[in-house]
């Protein structure tokens, strides 16, 4: 599942190449992504201009020039895809285009656009022709809400570790009192938003902290080196291209550098890079922990 960094990414990459464009063309393939009947959705966002694209947790927030936001969430396999006419489908008009996808079988689709990361879901031609893919959003969804909808929606979400008003202070201070082991509490974004398993372990791993610690037991110093190695980690994995296999548009050969970097996520009986010792997973949570039961306490 997409975290802080893969989202981050795709924020920077939206607001390079598709901040202040008009969308001229809306086609939803799959009803069940959006909140509005697909007609109204469409009618509603035709003609729209982008002015800006934010991220919270792991969310991303489209700013329209009318006043509402596009609000999208990956969930689990949700990946986002642009593909710039003038390249690749040279002589085609958008409106061919879209009507090629929205008209295709799911195996031709795959045929005939190769670079895709999924069935698309919702579908934007922006008006510099290119065209923004939404794919596989099943779980994942895309949403046109206002001001308030949207506060409604994003109330309950916890501090964004990468905020620059959040500090290891705040950190240490939500961490008081809590109850229950540290790696649930870290991935629940009621507390902190947009960290997932595979940031939850890498965290934890370069504090030197198990996933199955009570947050009872974690001192000041402890949650100090929680939030340095949480935000170094994250940091370091958006400066490298996060960890998602598939690339944003493509030309994109920067997204998925930062995979070969994990510590612990996913290696479960590799070495420790630190220790040699075997690398070992267990459920806590109902998610897989991975860590090393030597340099984590
Ligand atoms: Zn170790």
């Amino acid at each position: 599942m997409p975290e802080i960094p893969e989202m981050e990414i795709y924020k920077d990459y939206l607001n390079k190449w598709v901040k202040d464009k008009q969308i001229s063309e809306v086609n939803v393939l799959r009803d069940k992504s959006v909140n509005l009947e697909s007609r109204d959705f469409c009618y509603n966002i035709i003609g729209k201009r982008i002015k800006d694209i934010t991220r919270r947790g792991k969310y991303i927030i489209f700013h329209l020039n009318d006043g509402h936001f596009l609000l999208t969430h990956m969930m689990l396999d949700g990946r986002l895809f642009l593909l710039p006419l003038d390249d690749q489908k040279k002589g085609q008009s958008i409106k061919e285009l879209m009507s090629e996808v929205v008209n295709s079988e799911a195996a031709d689709l795959r045929e005939r656009f190769k670079e895709l990361p999924g069935r698309p879901s919702v579908i934007f031609g922006l008006a510099d022709d290119s065209v923004l893919f939404f794919c596989s959003l099943t779980l994942g969804y895309l949403y046109y809400l206002s001001q308030d909808e949207l506060e409604t929606k994003l109330g309950k979400l916890g501090s964004d570790p990468l905020d620059p008003k959040f500090n290891a202070q705040e950190f240490i201070r939500l961490l008081k009192g809590k109850r229950g082991m540290i790696k649930p509490w870290l991935m629940n974004p009621k507390n902190i938003a947009g960290v997932g398993n595979a940031y939850s372990n890498e965290a934890l791993f370069g504090a030197g902290i198990l996933p199955t610690r009570l947050i009872s037991t974690i001192s000041s110093d402890d949650g100090v080196r929680l939030y340095d190695s949480l935000v170094n980690i994250l940091r370091d994995s958006i400066r490298l291209g996060g960890d998602m296999e598939e690339p944003f548009a493509p030309w994109d050969d920067f997204t998925g550098g930062y995979n070969p970097h994990f510590k612990v996520y996913d290696r479960s009986g590799k070495p420790c890079p630190v220790c040699q010792n075997v690398i070992e997973k267990s459920e806590v949570g109902g998610r897989n922990a991975f860590f090393c039961s030597l340099c984590q306490k």
